[in-house]
């Protein structure tokens, strides 16, 4: 016999803390009675349901989120800053992040509960297309936007051909938005390319990835995914 927030934890379906929330908010099921006692016991033989939905049979969801600046994309941070989890409170699913967003950089994140398409996805042969827009400064030259895309010798190698065009310019200012398209995933990728050149990125937002754009999210809004988007990912 094992406790149930044990065993829902160990079915993937949520940590161990959020199957305790799940049991005292009434959504757990154990042989169709509604249980919120915490320390109930249950055996193999027993079945397990959340949100009517047996564990063993978790479905995979999908999630668009737009990450604001300031939060985490992994599913805890020990100095218990906001990660993008914390933006799925309700969702009864363990979902984590497909890949990476900087702490100070905003836009397009995938969440899933799938591990065999977020591996996918993060697998460098899969060249799933990122694109970022930059609010930089100074004004780059003409030079620099080529060599952004032609390739720029970081410590970890040289990076990949990219799609790169100068968005706006404010002469008075000093900045520009330049929209960056890459396909490789390195740490601090984008921010790391501008500053090889001696341009400081001030803002940097993932505007799409690979097919699934921002349209109508604000930061911190998500929407699952369509059935034929999640195919098209695979
Ligand atoms: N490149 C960066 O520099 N930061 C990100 O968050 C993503 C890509």
């Amino acid at each position: 016999m094992e406790r149930l927030q044990k065993v829902i934890a160990q079915a993937g379906v949520a940590s161990r803390r959020k199957a305790e929330q799940l049991i005292t908010a009434g959504m757990v099921q154990v042989n169709g009675r509604t249980v919120t006692e915490l320390g109930t016991k249950v055996s193999e033989k027993d079945e397990i349901s959340v949100n009517g939905i047996p564990i063993d049979k978790e479905l995979p969801v999908y999630f668009l989120f737009y990450k604001p600046v300031g939060v985490i994309s992994s599913v805890t941070d020990d100095r218990e800053r906001t990660t993008v989890v914390d933006f799925f409170k309700h969702v009864p699913q363990r979902i984590f992040p497909v890949g990476r967003l900087d702490y100070d950089t905003s836009g397009a994140i995938l969440l899933t509960n799938d591990g065999e398409l977020a591996n996918r996805l993060m697998h460098p042969r899969f060249e799933i297309d990122k694109t970022y827009i930059a609010r930089i400064n100074p004004i780059p030259k003409a030079e620099q936007l080529k060599k952004l895309a032609t390739g720029i010798e970081l410590e970890d190698g040289m990076t990949a051909e990219a799609k790169v065009r100068l968005v706006a310019s404010d002469s008075e200012k000093g900045t520009a938005s330049v929209q960056i398209t890459i396909h490789e995933g390195r740490n601090r990728q984008v921010r790391r390319m501008f500053s090889a050149l001696h341009l400081h990125v001030r803002k940097l937002k993932r505007e799409r990835y690979g097919f699934l754009s921002l349209t109508g999210l604000h930061p911190g809004d998500s929407r699952t995914l369509k059935p034929h988007e999640v195919k098209t990912l695979y």
